[in-house]
């Protein structure tokens, strides 16, 4: 069977010297790629972010394969050993816990050296949930910009989610059971009225996609502590409105030069008259300027 001109599959394909990026399901573990479970099989070395979490999706596959583990703080000392030992012919794949590695995950550091050596790195594309979250989002999603994990700070943070008022595009982001009610409270504050989506559990057990505005996103997840539970991906829809991207630019700086000179509240009042931008999103937006000063 062929698809293009690429074998289907491919009995006793001999794997090149290579580096593989070899992504693995975010969940479900029948979304791991045929190509993926051959890769996996076939390599002389898996790189994997924890050896143990890996064991067991290799123990599912019933693949025995030799693993060392390479994460964040280790990247920097392991990178050269595994490129050297594909320098010298053998075929390395690289895996993270979930999904597509180096999207919010480690290797970053190791496929830049590859790079810079000559030495060959090739994907093994499969599951991201940043992708699989957007595909059911229902979303303008033709342009979109991925942010990953908001800062842990709510200061940090705000000034992040103030940045998406004149976004045009629809803005991803990662986040944790310990910290989505806070951000959900804190977008709650910036932007109410904007639509999204939190896409949760995807492809596990629990998968929730929920679509409404960020106001009432809040109030879904706040009033079920089942909802706060396991992986999120939001995602929050571009601005629709054509002059909002002039109009913010120009209120970013009167807000600048005002800042000084007035109260904040008065500051947003005259800023909003002359831009027709809320005068509480432009108060808010003054204050994170204020805060980042
Ligand atoms: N490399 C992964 C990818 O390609 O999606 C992301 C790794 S990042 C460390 C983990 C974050 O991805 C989680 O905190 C969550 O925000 C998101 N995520 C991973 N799996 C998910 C799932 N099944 N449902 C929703 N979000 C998920």
């Amino acid at each position: 069977m062929f698809a293009g001109n690429m074998p289907f599959y491919s009995e006793g394909f001999i794997l090149e010297s290579a580096l593989y990026v070899v992504a693995t399901p975010i969940g479900n573990l029948k979304d791991i790629t045929l190509r993926a479970i051959e890769v996996l099989a076939d390599v002389d070395l898996i790189a994997a972010e924890d050896t143990r979490h890996t064991g067991r999706l290799l123990e599912a596959l019933d693949i025995r394969a030799k693993l060392v583990s390479l994460h964040e703080h280790n990247e920097r000392e392991r990178s050269q050993s595994l490129l050297d030992r594909i320098i010298s012919g053998e075929s390395v794949a690289l895996v993270s816990d979930a999904g597509t590695p180096l999207i919010s995950d480690p290797g970053s550091r190791l496929v830049q050296s590859a790079h810079d050596q000559g030495v060959r790195v090739i994907p093994v594309p499969g599951p991201s949930a940043l992708v699989a979250a957007l595909s059911v989002s229902g979303l303008e999603c033709s342009k979109f910009v991925f942010e990953g994990f908001l800062p842990a700070k709510s200061g940090a943070r705000k000034a992040c989610i103030e940045a998406l008022l004149p976004e045009r595009r629809a803005v991803i982001y990662y986040e944790s059971p310990h910290r989505i009610v806070d951000t959900l409270a804190d977008m709650a504050e910036i932007i109410p009225n904007r639509r999204m989506v939190l896409a949760r559990e995807l492809t596990k057990t629990f998968e929730t996609v929920f679509r409404a505005e960020v106001g009432e996103v809040l109030d879904f997840v706040t009033a079920d502590t089942n909802q706060q539970k396991g992986e999120f991906v939001l995602i929050v829809e571009g601005t629709k409105d054509q002059g909002q991207e002039e109009a913010w630019e120009l209120a970013g700086r009167m807000l600048k030069r005002l800042a000084d000179e007035l109260p904040p509240k008065q500051v947003a009042g005259i800023v909003s008259d002359i831009t027709g931008i809320k005068k509480n999103e432009l108060y808010q937006s003054l204050l994170s300027i204020q805060k980042k000063n």
